[in-house]
């Protein structure tokens, strides 16, 4: 398989296209941004890191029946994923009060939720990715209410999964963002990717932050935390 033109970049990945049609190769990139592209910079080794992560979890929710575009991993920073057009809503999955939702209900972060809450953000930087809800979704043409359905229940099990897993593993998921695309066939996959990146992780006994909002709230020790990540989920930290 060969890689052709780049078709998109994104702030943490590249996307090719390549001579296999019905595949993309990813390339996961050093660049880290936050809020909404105002703070830039590079966590040493995190391609190579969220790389071998997302393949970690993509791998194990194929194994639990939860199909996504992870086809295989070729190389430290790259991996070969299934072709779908991704649906501009990100899905947010929280079981622990933080970051925006600790903003928008005024609570302290750390609080666990009564039930999981599930939030729809419009994939749209132009608008800064605002929160939208179902009607929104409807009116923008997004995905219809059969669609929606579909992602919630993708959602709500992912949620499961990877609580389990990684609670065995003495870790906390905070709360989680997804994105899902749609096969040419016309099923909905999740796509994108679970990293360090994409995830709240903390420490289950100590509370220790070991995701982005160590580079976001500058706490330091930001590439040990994603190797953290990494050893505890049995990946090799050799980066
Ligand atoms: N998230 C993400 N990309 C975004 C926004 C959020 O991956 O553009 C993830 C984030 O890492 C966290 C969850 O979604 O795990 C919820 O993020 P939140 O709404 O609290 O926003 P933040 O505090 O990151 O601005």
């Amino acid at each position: 398989m060969e890689k052709l033109e780049m078709l998109y970049e994104g702030k943490a990945k590249k996307v090719f296209k390549t001579s296999e049609s019905g595949t993309y190769w990813i390339e996961y990139k050093d660049d880290a941004t936050a809020f909404n592209g105002e703070k830039k910079g590079q966590i040493a080794g995190k391609g190579t890191l969220n790389n071998e992560i997302s393949a970690i979890f993509l791998s194990l929710l194929k194994e639990k029946g939860l199909d996504n575009h992870f086809i295989k991993k070729i190389s430290s920073t790259e991996q070969i994923v299934q072709q779908v057009e991704i649906i501009p809503i990100e899905v947010v999955v929280r079981n622990i009060t933080a970051g925006s939702l600790a903003k928008r209900l005024g609570w302290e972060e750390g609080k666990e939720l009564p039930q999981t809450i599930m939030e729809f953000y419009y994939k749209n930087d132009e608008l800064g990715d605002p929160l939208i809800n179902q009607d929104h979704i409807a009116i923008l043409g997004l995905a219809t209410e059969e669609e929606l359905a579909d992602i919630r229940n993708q959602a709500l099990k992912i949620n499961e999964i990877l609580n389990e897993y990684l609670l065995n593993k003495d870790l906390i998921l905070v709360d989680f963002k997804l994105e899902f695309g749609k096969s040419p066939a016309g099923d909905i996959i999740l796509a994108d990717e679970i990293s360090p990146d994409t995830c709240r992780f903390w420490d289950a006994h100590t509370k220790k932050k070991l995701d982005k909002d160590r580079f976001r709230r500058d706490l330091g020790n930001v590439e040990e935390a994603y190797q953290e990540i990494l050893r505890r989920i049995g990946g090799s930290v050799n980066v």
